[in-house]
């Protein structure tokens, strides 16, 4: 197990964000927390913070002692050992926001000897203290890093444990099985039913295609999670003035790209960030596909193809107003897949444009008649992207979803280390070989929930957490 350097130290961060706010907070950890309130916070009751009772507020003034001087007013919260977010003592100013107050209260915790804390040490000292396992302590860095509603409930979950549970659940199941193996290899006159051996073990086969699946139908939420985590990218594409610019305005719902009836006016791609149904989308305007004028338009066409390749979802637009032109023509030769969505733009105009040409193009999907303009269609075109995001995927009932590459890979080696176990019983190979598997996998799962874990990989998981969390 990995254990804690520098566990003797106190630290300290200051725990709210940079610049200017009405408040701000300067948390302490560790044996001495209590020692350097004493030395710096006077309470209004005159008593001593070291004395005082844990979970509890005072009001009061911070002061350097060593002139005697006032820095600010403030709260100081005392949750004292083991009643705390790291299981240390854990002592918290609140004083006023803004960067100088702050500042001064921080030097004057290390002058009185707290130690600077790493990047996400206070969770990191709560997962070491045994307070929460791996999969809560990311919870935390998901939860401050959460761009919409619903991955903020799935990643509330995660931090209440639901997902720690199922794990351990899983865990119990294969131990189960591996104490059972283990008991058959070292006794099997005990334990061996000479009619379960012809069966090659048909309960044991069981039991491990049991627990397989249910460490599959984790897996299956993991597009879900990953979606409500990350968002997708949609493209935009369609030749110039066709629309693009106005319609990714209309789903932004802000006006950002540039609009205008001069053909090829989004030279380079424009990326923007929005929401909706709580999906985070990266929407994405190409550049239209004109033969090239110069350098720079042929780059942008190079960068459109680039993001029409890699992208989750294609909005491809016509203009409803206008004849189909050779330029549409190619790009219904080029861009055609289940992940493209056919849009027919500026429907308010009267319709020019063949439809029947663009269906018989486009049979899969349905298309849609917009006006970006007059902001028609919207609501159906948000419905139909929503259900194309959610088509085929596993979306489970009782908000537990797996989001974490890290989570992913070990569960899907977990999953793949049951299924060698599967064919080494069915093939009726030596049971200490199905066992190793077993072990393997256990190591899979406890890697997810940190029983098991290398000091490298813990620290490259706290290393991508703020300073003062
Ligand atoms: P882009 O080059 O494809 O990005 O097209 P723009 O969004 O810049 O729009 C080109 C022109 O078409 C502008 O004058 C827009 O006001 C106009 N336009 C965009 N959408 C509509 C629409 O739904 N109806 C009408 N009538 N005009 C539109």
């Amino acid at each position: 197990m990995y254990q804690l350097k520098n566990s003797e130290d106190t630290i300290t961060a200051i725990s709210t964000a940079t610049g200017q706010g009405g408040i701000g907070i300067i948390r302490l950890s560790g044996k001495r927390a209590l020692n350097i309130a004493d030395q710096l916070f006077v309470p209004k009751n005159g008593s001593k913070p070291s004395s005082l009772k844990s979970s509890t507020v005072y009001y009061g003034n911070v002061i350097d002692k060593k002139t005697n001087e006032v820095i600010d007013e403030a709260l100081l919260t005392i949750m004292r050992a083991p009643k705390s977010y790291t299981k240390e003592d854990v002592v918290e100013v609140s004083c006023h926001g803004g960067t100088t107050s702050l500042r001064s209260i921080l030097t004057l915790t290390t002058t009185l000897g707290a130690r600077l804390a790493d990047p996400g040490e206070f969770t990191k000292r709560a997962f070491l203290n045994g307070r929460i396992d791996l999969t809560q302590a990311e919870a935390v860095l998901d939860i401050i890093q959460a761009k919409t509603d619903a991955f903020l409930q799935v990643s509330t979950n995660q931090l209440k444990g639901d997902l720690a549970v199922e794990l351990e659940k899983i865990r119990e199941q294969l131990m189960d099985i591996y104490i059972e193996i283990e008991a058959i290899v070292n006794f099997p006159e005990d334990e061996i039913d000479a009619s379960d051996e012809a069966k090659n073990f048909a309960p044991l086969q069981k039991k491990i295609r049991e627990s397989k699946a249910h460490v599959d139908n984790l897996l299956k939420t993991s597009k879900h999670g990953k979606i409500l985590k990350d968002g997708i990218k949609i493209v935009l594409c369609g030749r110039p003035n066709v629309g693009k610019s106005s319609l990714l305005n209309s789903l932004l719902k802000t006006p950002r790209a540039i609009v205008s009836d001069i053909a090829g006016t989004t030279r380079d791609t424009i990326e923007e960030t929005a929401q909706i149904r709580g999906i985070p989308l990266q929407l994405i305007d190409t550049a239209g596909m004109l033969e090239p004028r110069d350098l720079i338009e042929e780059e942008a066409i190079k960068r459109s193809r680039m993001h029409i390749a890699g992208a989750d979802l294609v909005l491809l637009l016509f203009d409803s107003g206008a004849d189909l032109t050779d330029e549409d023509e190619s790009l219904m030769r080029d861009v055609n897949g289940e992940n493209v969505l056919v849009i027919l733009n500026k429907c308010d105009l009267s319709q020019k444009v063949d439809e029947d040409r663009i269906n018989s193009k486009y049979q899969h999907s349905k298309v849609l008649k917009v006006s970006a303009l007059k902001r028609t269609g919207i609501d159906a075109l948000e419905a139909a992207i929503v259900e194309n995001v959610w088509h085929d995927k596993h979306v489970d009932s009782h908000g537990l979803l797996v989001s974490n590459l890290r989570h992913i890979q070990a569960l899907e080696s977990c999953s793949s280390s049951l299924k060698r176990g599967q064919s080494i019983l069915k093939d009726g190979v030596s049971l200490e070989f199905v066992s190793e598997e077993i072990k393997v996998a256990v190591n899979f799962l406890d890697s997810i929930t940190g029983r098991n874990i290398d000091a490298d990989l813990l620290n490259n998981i706290f290393s991508q957490f703020c300073i003062g969390k």
